[in-house]
């Protein structure tokens, strides 16, 4: 059946039709259209199969990108122009799954897309959180966590009419299992992404995201992260981990036998993937699944190994998980003493301390089970993963240096190019055809265009058409009214001290300072941030609420409105990153150098023709490489100096504020009365007494570097020609990071599924 009589099917199953349906319902039909055409279509099929396991699957919306990839866009497109909408009007109405915090989970999802995309078999295996990461609201001037409900009635969840009993120390819990089709590009194959749900969820809290953390059997998926700052937290997050792990080992080793093979054989059948520590409970799990079909645990427990694979995503000491056994032992007693036997096992291979799964504390040390029972460790960028190598997992690493590699990360470009810049897409497939829609490396073919005036001078005029659609829908959709003529200077990211949000508002005060002063600039700016802040992260609260100050500030002083704003979206998520990305000039990674691990926002930025303000970290490294030292603005210290200041311990922030004294104005600011007239007083004085006295991620040590090399960047962007130049390279050398290449390097090193 075509899709045009599929969707006039559900339209008419609704009770409406194309000319009569509201936007609410043309999108329902086309959820249900789309929806059912993937139900009949297979997944791709092969004799290795993997299964990529994470806490957070951070999708976005899906009627767009499903779309693209069935080849449905441009068809649905007509049709609804014909009933005088458009798809952008329509997927207004869907609601972004938040399954998922950040980077992480965003990884996750595209990685499926490239799974699929490539024509891989391979699912994911999460959990459906009810009410996801929390919406932000900022109306107090501080972030307010609400719940976030996306469930409606017409969803892309499709009971999957299959449940596993999850052995948890109080009892059996039964896990539901709730599927999402992932559909590969172009190729016919629909993959699957796995939530386990409880039977019996519990309803939205009435105010805020507090809830019974102690009831476990009906909030066990009300929330991703639950607050881990008490006890019953951190239980709620072990009780979340093992309902994932247990229900998706056992559909593994259930699809292993339906697929006629018995369980010794699970190693050449199954790839395991681990993103991040949080599923690492598969480990000891699938040993005890086996061991209870009659295999013997040492054989087992090289079984597992032979199929589980780790990826590193962080060196923040407090994210590198650990759980007292205590926890496991109340939480899920059936692994405690496989986790038991596995260090016993681990420490005949080495008896250093420093490699235990289970330390003299009692405590668990998930990354360490992770390398001893994996065959491969990855990091996610080139500098991460030599740092993981040479400091943070060194013991390990010299214990089994044939197991680590790097994967530097990846976006899908059907999302994050095709998907959100339709215009940029379609005046580089007029320029080199679309063959780079499937191999992104061939977007190398636009630097043959560098001289060619219409080509390059085209890459301007849609960057200013894409400022005049974001001003738009932040007027409608965030109430905040921005110059779409100012220099759009964007950092939106999680809120973290180490991203350093808090050293671009440094800037931001210099820069009010200076037009006080009347340094006006050229050109008006504009400095967007988006962030969400984890709800017990109290300094990265009052990071928020700092920015919300200075923006009532700026917008107050008739003689800064006009040069300088400062707009913090509220709530940022998928949907308002496909907004922001491709109207942005500036892109700001600046990190402190050896902590982001790799992060992926900057690849999505530079796809879409913005520049690169940032430091030497993560796959900024790579980005530099790639485009040339000219077209990135660098500055800061490096990673090796960060490392070497960590070491010795004598990073002195108040040394530094004393020495300069236009800092120490830019922080007194901070403390000012007309600061304070404007913010949270506690919120003002934690940031101001953080600065000087601990300023653990040394954002008043490159704060210098940073304002001349943010000022160099800007006078460049006045010569437009050499600026599109920049663009140019930054597009054309943005397709190593695709997701497809990426996932092409983990099956051919680590997954062997083809
Ligand atoms: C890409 C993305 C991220 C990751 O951003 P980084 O700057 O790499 O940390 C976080 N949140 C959302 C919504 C994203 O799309």
């Amino acid at each position: 059946m075509d899709f045009e009589s599929r969707l006039g099917d559900a339209l008419a199953d609704m009770g409406t039709s194309l000319e009569a349906a509201s936007k609410q319902q043309l999108f329902c039909a086309l959820l249900r259209a789309t929806r059912d055409l993937e139900l009949e279509m297979a997944p791709a099929a092969g004799d290795r199969k993997l299964y990529y396991f994470s806490a957070e699957f951070l999708v976005g919306r899906l009627l767009r990108a499903n779309l693209i990839n069935l080849g449905l866009a441009d068809e649905v497109e007509a049709l609804l122009a014909r009933r005088g909408t458009s798809l952008a009007e329509v997927e207004d109405c869907e609601p972004e799954p938040s399954l998922g915090n950040g980077g992480l989970g965003r990884l996750a999802a595209c990685f499926l897309d490239s799974i699929a995309s490539l024509g891989l078999p391979g699912d994911g295996v999460g959990l459906n959180y009810h009410y996801g990461l929390f919406r932000q609201d900022l109306s107090e001037g501080v972030q307010r966590e609400e719940p976030n409900p996306w469930i409606a009635p017409d969803s892309w969840l499709v009971d999957a009419q299959r449940s596993f009993s999850v052995p948890f120390g109080f009892g059996d819990l039964e896990a539901r299992m709730y599927d999402i089709e992932v559909p590969g590009y172009g190729n016919g194959t629909v993959n699957r992404l796995h939530l386990f749900d409880v039977a019996d969820p519990a309803p939205a809290p009435e105010h805020g995201i507090a809830f019974d953390k102690g009831d476990v059997r009906s909030c066990l998926t009300s929330f991703l992260y639950p607050d881990d700052s008490d006890e019953a937290g951190r239980l709620l997050r072990v009780y979340q981990q093992y309902f994932m792990v247990s229900a998706g080992a056992q559909l593994i080793l259930a699809e292993l036998e339906e697929r006629g093979f018995a369980p010794e054989e699970l190693d050449r059948h199954v790839a395991v993937h681990i993103n991040d520590t949080h599923p690492s409970m598969v480990i000891p799990e699938l040993v005890r699944l086996l061991v209870e079909r009659g295999v013997a645990f040492e054989d087992a427990a090289g079984i597992v190994e032979r199929t589980c694979a780790y990826a590193n995503h962080t060196i923040l000491a407090e994210a590198l998980e650990t759980w007292p056994m205590w926890y496991i032992e109340r939480v899920a007693p059936g692994i405690a003493p496989v986790i038991r036997q596995l260090d016993a096992l681990a420490r005949t291979r080495c008896a250093d301390d420093a490699v235990a799964i289970v330390d003299a504390a009692d405590v668990v040390h998930m990354a360490n089970m992770d390398v001893h029972f994996s065959h491969a460790v990855n990091g996610v960028a080139a500098l991460h993963t030599q740092i993981l190598v040479t400091s943070e997992l060194r013991p390990l690493a010299e214990l089994y240096p044939e197991k680590f590699s790097n994967k530097t990360n990846g976006i899908t470009f059907r999302r994050w190019l095709m998907g959100c810049n339709q215009p940029l897409a379609d005046h580089i497939t007029a320029a080199i055809g679309d063959g780079w829609k499937r191999d992104a490396s061939r977007l190398e073919e636009l630097l043959a265009l560098r001289g060619d005036d219409s080509f390059v001078r085209g890459l301007l005029d849609i960057k200013q058409r894409n400022k005049f659609s974001l001003t738009a829908w932040l007027r409608a959709e965030k109430n905040v009214e921005v110059d779409p003529h100012s220099v759009f200077d964007v950092q939106v990211k999680r809120m973290h001290q180490y991203k350093r949000q808090q050293m671009n508002a440094l800037y931001a005060i210099w820069k009010y300072l200076q037009i006080k002063r009347g340094n006006v600039p050229n050109r008006p700016l504009t400095m967007v941030f988006g962030a969400k802040a984890a709800p017990a992260y109290e300094l990265a609260k009052d990071t928020i609420a700092l920015l919300l100050a200075l923006s009532r500030l700026f917008g107050d002083d008739p003689e800064v409105a006009p040069w300088l704003r400062l707009v913090f979206v509220e709530n940022y998520n998928v949907t308002a990153a496909e907004h922001l990305i491709p109207a942005a000039d500036v892109s700001e990674q600046i990190s402190l150098a050896s902590k982001e691990a790799s992060g992926t926002s900057n690849m999505k930025f530079m796809a879409n023709g913005a520049v690169t303000l940032g430091t030497l970290d993560g796959a900024n490294v790579e980005i530099a490489d790639l485009v040339g030292r000219e077209n990135i603005y660098l500055f800061g210290r490096s990673s090796e100096d960060v490392i070497g200041l960590y070491e010795r311990g004598d990073y002195r922030p108040w040394d530094v504020w004393q020495a300069d004294g236009e800092l120490s104005e830019v922080l007194d600011l901070i403390v000012s009365p007309e600061l304070l007239a404007r913010g949270d007083a506690g919120c003002l004085t934690r940031v101001y007494r953080d600065f000087i006295a601990k300023d653990w991620f040394m954002a008043l040590l490159d704060a210098r570097d940073y304002v001349v090399t943010k000022e160099r960047c800007l006078a460049d962007y006045e010569d437009r020609g050499a600026w599109a130049q920049k663009m140019l390279a930054n597009v054309a050398r943005s397709g190593f990071f695709s997701s497809d290449r990426t996932i092409r390097e983990y099956d051919r090193d680590i997954w062997h599924l083809a």
